[in-house]
């Protein structure tokens, strides 16, 4: 079947019924207080959905009917196979339903249908399927103890599990959580971002549809402050998993320590450096991969190669390359399928961008493409993607997270040099380099303080292989088998022969 044309989405846009309400026990409901707020697209200003908005009420119920699920066992004492066989399920029934998924998505966050559909919602899917198919393969182990003893050592669920979310990859950072977390047994809060709240929504309905029990899932639209904030101080959560800023970041280790103590595992900000030397072996695919790296999404990207580093003697030859790169990437409508470049999600994130861009240039840097608001007749929030030259890492805009279309491009002479830029950051989550030297490639490779290390290319991954970061980047890793210590606890069990 081929895909939905331009006008097709837009009229199933105007036909879509969208659910707002919160999802406890296996039912949709208002939040408590009977408080909304409003979900605005970002495309047009329209008002999509009221959403319930959930607070400390709303926490509590939610959490002892998690509670109440896991100790039943009615999901956590289940086979692993059998969790498999319903989580596959799930993961099928996202897939049956992605035009609908991939719709709501970009309705909500503004990103372009085309990669609602092609990245979010099957890479959503697939993360799912991945986690299950891996829990029944995953076995526990014996000590090598003295003859008399046997020592187990077996891995449990953590029991409740929090998990709140950003928005930039609504659905998909919920199920690089929710993988893992229904896999291993837990019951699980998750709370999407106030900004966009509607593709958790529905998953909770497909979820029933695939047989998971009341209580196993609950879904909490609401504001990081209110219900997020109850969550993360709630006593009987068990682990808070996270992926989004920083700054809440650390707040919520600051939750934790007020609270229960609960576990917390943080996906959080990045600024990640692109390194191209002069002998990358192909230049024209290193400026390809530098403009996606920055376009993409808008730029709102947790790993956005938004550090640029350029080895001098090929500066003034490589970022036209860049630069003419750069111009394919056009904001357009995001309903349409030709669209790459979308609309920011909120009029606080356009602020918040067009204010980067402004302190740029007032430290000096140099504009060289973009660095304006455009499309404003259509009342969607567009940037056009943007290129400084000129910068310097000790810059505003080198140093912070602008989480939009904007590129800071810095010049230097030596690998050393690339290296200590590079690593000049609180965060360290991503990093790429381009070289066709293979001692180099490994050397930078290695002193790059960065959870993904990408060489001659830009952006690489799999359900197969961990994602997380150093430093302010976070702890933990989502995907692959290491997210699984995450959502279990480690117990010894000894028993005298
Ligand atoms: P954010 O930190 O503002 O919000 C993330 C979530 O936390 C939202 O659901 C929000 O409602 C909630 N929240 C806010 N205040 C809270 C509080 N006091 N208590 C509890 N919850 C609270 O981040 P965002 O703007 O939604 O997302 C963008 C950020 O996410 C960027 O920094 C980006 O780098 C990061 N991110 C990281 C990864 C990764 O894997 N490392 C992936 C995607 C996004």
């Amino acid at each position: 079947m081929p895909s939905p044309t331009f006008a097709e989405w837009q009229q199933r846009a105007r036909d879509l019924g969208i659910e707002g309400r919160a999802f406890i026990e296996g039912a949709y409901c208002e939040a408590t207080a009977g408080e909304r707020f409003d979900c605005l697209s970002p495309i047009d200003g329209r008002l999509l959905a009221q959403v319930a908005s959930c607070d400390s009420a709303d926490a509590e119920r939610a959490v002892s009917s998690a509670r109440t699920a896991f100790d039943s066992g009615r999901w956590a004492r289940l086979a692993p196979a059998r969790r498999k066989a319903v989580m596959i399920r799930l993961a099928d029934l996202l897939e049956a339903h992605r035009e609908e998924l991939a719709l709501l998505e970009t309705l909500d966050m503004g990103k372009p249908i085309g990669d609602s559909l092609g990245v979010d919602i099957p890479a959503a899917a697939r993360a799912l399927r991945w986690s299950a198919e891996a829990i029944d393969k995953l076995y526990d182990e014996v000590a090598p103890t003295p003859d008399d003893q046997l020592g187990l050592v077996t891995r449990e669920p953590v029991g409740v599990v929090a998990a709140i979310v950003p928005w930039n990859f609504p659905l998909l950072m919920a199920c690089w959580k929710l993988g893992p977390a229904l896999a291993s047994g837990n019951s699980v809060l998750l709370k999407p971002s106030e900004k966009s709240p509607l593709t958790a929504i529905r998953l909770a309905q497909l979820a029933v549809e695939a047989g998971i029990p009341p209580g196993v899932l609950n879904v909490l639209p609401g504001y990081g402050h209110t219900v997020g904030k109850a969550l993360a101080l709630h006593m009987d959560v068990d682990t808070l998993v996270f992926t989004g800023s920083t700054r809440i970041a650390k707040q919520l280790m600051i939750y934790a320590g007020e609270s229960n103590m609960k576990r917390v595992w943080l996906e959080a900000g990045g600024k990640s450096p692109n390194i191209v030397f002069a002998d990358a072996p192909d230049l024209h695919k290193a400026a390809q991969a530098a403009a996606a790296a920055i376009a993409f999404n808008q730029g709102e990207v947790c790993t956005a190669g938004s550090r640029l580093l350029v080895e001098n003697s090929i500066k003034s030859s490589f970022l036209p390359m860049v630069v003419e790169a750069l111009k394919a990437w056009k904001p357009g409508h995001p309903l349409d399928p030709a669209t790459n470049v979308g609309a920011l999600v909120d009029t606080q994130q356009l602020d918040t961008v067009l204010g980067y861009i402004e302190a740029g240039q007032a430290e000096g840097a140099r504009v060289v493409l973009g660095g304006k608001r455009v499309l404003e007749e259509t009342g969607g929030l567009f940037v056009e993607p943007t290129l400084f030259d000129g910068v310097s890492n000790a810059m505003k805009i080198a140093r912070e997270e602008i989480f939009g279309p904007v590129l800071s491009v810095i010049g230097f002479d030596s690998a050393e040099e690339a290296v200590a830029i590079a690593n000049d950051t609180p965060y360290g989550l991503a990093a790429a380099l381009w070289t066709a030297d293979l001692s180099r490639a490994h050397r930078t490779a290695r002193a790059l303080r960065a959870g993904s290390v990408w060489v001659n290319q830009y952006d690489g991954g799999d359900m197969t292989a961990p994602f997380g970061g150093y430093k302010q980047s976070g702890n933990g890793r989502d995907k692959s088998l290491h997210a699984f210590d995450k959502y279990t606890e480690l117990k010894a069990t000894w028993i005298q022969l």
